[in-house]
């Protein structure tokens, strides 16, 4: 792992732009393909919708079958850099790396695409990416490349083996100790600032301990529009569903996004659904976030502490909503 001082990210903009395609977020938070040179300012925080799509498509085609040959859809993207990925989302891409490991849509994607994450020096709005072990530090080989912002330019990490090898042909200093230690503290101060979240972790051991009445459950659900807000914009959501769709000379089958929150989600050709309530979904979701079987089988929680669930649920029930009703109860 080496650490660079970068005096001008444009520089590094330029530099990663002539062999791939530049993305990064900006003031209306939301991800965009920028001019390599002609870059715009990088802005720290989460974006509104994570990185996931860039590699889970919302929604493609997996095969084409024309009666007599199936054909491969696998995509081919060019080379790609996402520029400025917050330390939660870098965290849900490793998630996604884990589920999506033998997809090969999801994997040419993602062989194609660089990381360089941006590490945050103030806490965003709802999220508590700490107390999930996701942030506000980027979490050790969850990115090619992580920016962390200095007085006077930029603490550049090379944290893979992808990651050094594209800053090759950039004349860049080795880091000063005092860079480092710069890094190290206000990534510290950062945790500090973040609002008390007791309410995250014990909600989490009363989940887990089985301590939460039924009737909360459908409370909550009562509360649920189905609108799959909180699904699409959770970065470590990952279901999806298929359909097939013919014409004349083909059939192919598509897969988008779906949402543990629809109706629909687990019902059954039999029309039996083990979901078939408002509230069961809900408890179900929450559940896939904040279980210790998911933990033992993904080495961490389903939620990496982003707050998206909590920003775009008009239902109310969004993460610290949820938390927080199931400790008062
Ligand atoms: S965002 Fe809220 S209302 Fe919409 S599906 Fe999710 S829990 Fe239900
Ligand atoms: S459950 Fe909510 S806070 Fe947790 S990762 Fe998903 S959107 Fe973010």
């Amino acid at each position: 792992m080496m650490a660079y001082f970068l005096t001008d990210l444009a520089e590094l903009t330029r530099h990663l732009g002539r062999t791939r395609q530049i993305w990064q977020h900006d003031a209306r938070q939301d991800w965009f393909q920028t001019d390599a040179t002609t870059p715009s300012p990088l802005v720290a925080g989460r974006p509104a919708r994570s990185a996931k799509g860039f590699f889970f498509a919302e929604q493609e085609h997996v095969f084409e079958f024309d009666g007599r040959y199936f054909r491969e859809t696998l995509p081919r993207p060019k080379p790609f850099a996402l520029i400025g990925v917050s330390s939660c989302d870098l965290v849900a891409l490793a998630y996604q790396d884990q589920f999506f490991a033998d997809d090969p849509h999801y994997q040419a994607r993602r062989q194609q695409g660089l990381l360089v994450g941006l590490e945050c020096t103030t806490p965003c709005t709802h999220g508590f990416c700490p107390t999930v072990d996701a942030g506000p530090g980027a979490r050790a080989g969850t990115a090619d490349l992580v920016l962390h912002p200095l007085d006077d330019g930029w603490l550049l990490t090379a944290t893979s083996t992808q990651g050094e090898d594209s800053l090759r042909g950039l004349s860049l200093a080795a880091a000063s100790e005092c860079a480092q230690q710069l890094r190290d503290k206000q990534l510290a101060d950062c945790e500090q600032q973040f609002p008390d979240d007791h309410h995250i972790v014990e909600g989490a051991r009363r989940l887990n301990a089985g301590e939460i009445a039924e009737d909360l459950w459908q409370h909550l659900g009562i509360q649920c529009l189905s609108c799959s807000g909180c699904t699409s914009l959770c970065p470590t959501c990952s279901c999806y569903g298929v359909q097939d769709q013919s014409s004349e000379q083909t059939i192919s089958r598509r897969r988008f996004w779906d949402s543990c929150l629809y109706d629909g989600f687990q019902r059954e050709a039999s029309q039996h659904n083990p979901s078939a309530d408002a509230g069961a979904r809900v408890q179900r979701f929450w559940y896939h976030k904040f279980s210790d079987d998911f933990r033992q089988d993904f080495g961490r929680y389903g939620c990496v502490g982003c707050g998206r669930c909590e920003v775009t649920c008009p239902g109310v029930i969004g993460v610290h909503s949820v938390m927080k009703r199931i400790c008062h109860e």
